[in-house]
């Protein structure tokens, strides 16, 4: 064994521990809230040892990294999330590779998952990404603008809308970080009462490495977790 990876497991345990006490107050069962374990940049042995370690859901950012790592990983009976900012050249070669697309904001891109699903005769599960601090820099769409992104995309074939996707702004206080986590669960809440057509409303995705316990409170049904699980990432990704 060239990279011990009990620093994996050991974090896994913590993760798991802080997850089910969160769901619990939060009115919940911790088995309501799943864990996606955020790879990029992390090398495939150290991925293998979370994947044996029990995790079943891993997140990749980029297109080329996933293809380039996915030979060398044990995925079966886990699933793929993509998660980083897709371009629509991209999308014919991830599309059946990937159990779910998380970053769809826009009715372009949206179209293109389904058109290239189509092809293959596929339906793929994605969730709306919402940039729900308005920052300039970061992708998604504004949630003023989602009901009219969703009323179009819905009726695409090759997709399913599962739910909603953000990653926030940087915030310092529990009580800042547990307010934009709010906002996204009424606006997931507020879609999900509207009971459309094709769109499932079943995974709310928020909450990283140093918000996750927040977003759980605050109604996530999934966190995406890198570096507290696999450590601080020895390169920048993106
Ligand atoms: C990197 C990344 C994460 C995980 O970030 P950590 O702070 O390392 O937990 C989650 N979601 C997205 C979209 C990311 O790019």
């Amino acid at each position: 064994m060239e990279r011990p990876c009990d620093d994996v497991r050991e974090n896994l345990k913590r993760i798991r521990e802080t997850m089910a006490q969160a769901a619990v107050a939060s009115g919940r069962r911790p088995e309501d809230v799943r864990l996606l374990g955020v790879t990029k940049t992390v090398p495939p042995d150290r991925i293998n040892a979370a994947l044996e370690a029990g995790v079943t859901m891993i997140g990749e950012n980029r297109v080329q990294e996933f293809l380039e790592k996915r030979d060398a990983l044990r995925l079966e009976g886990a699933a793929v999330h993509l998660i980083g900012h897709l371009q629509t050249n991209k999308v014919s070669r991830i599309v059946g590779l990937v159990d779910m697309i998380e970053s769809v904001d826009s009715v372009r891109l949206a179209r293109a998952v389904s058109d290239a699903s189509v092809k293959r005769g596929l339906v793929t599960d994605v969730l709306a990404e919402v940039n729900i601090g308005r920052e300039e820099a970061k992708s998604g769409v504004f949630a003023e603008n989602l009901d009219e992104m969703l009323e179009e995309i819905r009726l695409f074939p090759g997709i399913r809308v599962r739910g909603l996707m953000t990653v926030p702004p940087i915030l310092e206080t529990e009580g800042e970080k547990r307010a934009v986590f709010s906002q996204m669960y009424k606006l997931f809440i507020d879609i999900r009462g509207k009971n459309k057509d094709n769109v499932v409303m079943d995974t709310l995705s928020m909450g990283m490495s140093g918000d996750y316990r927040e977003a759980i409170l605050e109604g996530a049904t999934l966190v995406r977790v890198g570096s507290a699980l696999f450590g601080r990432r020895a390169y920048p990704a993106r």
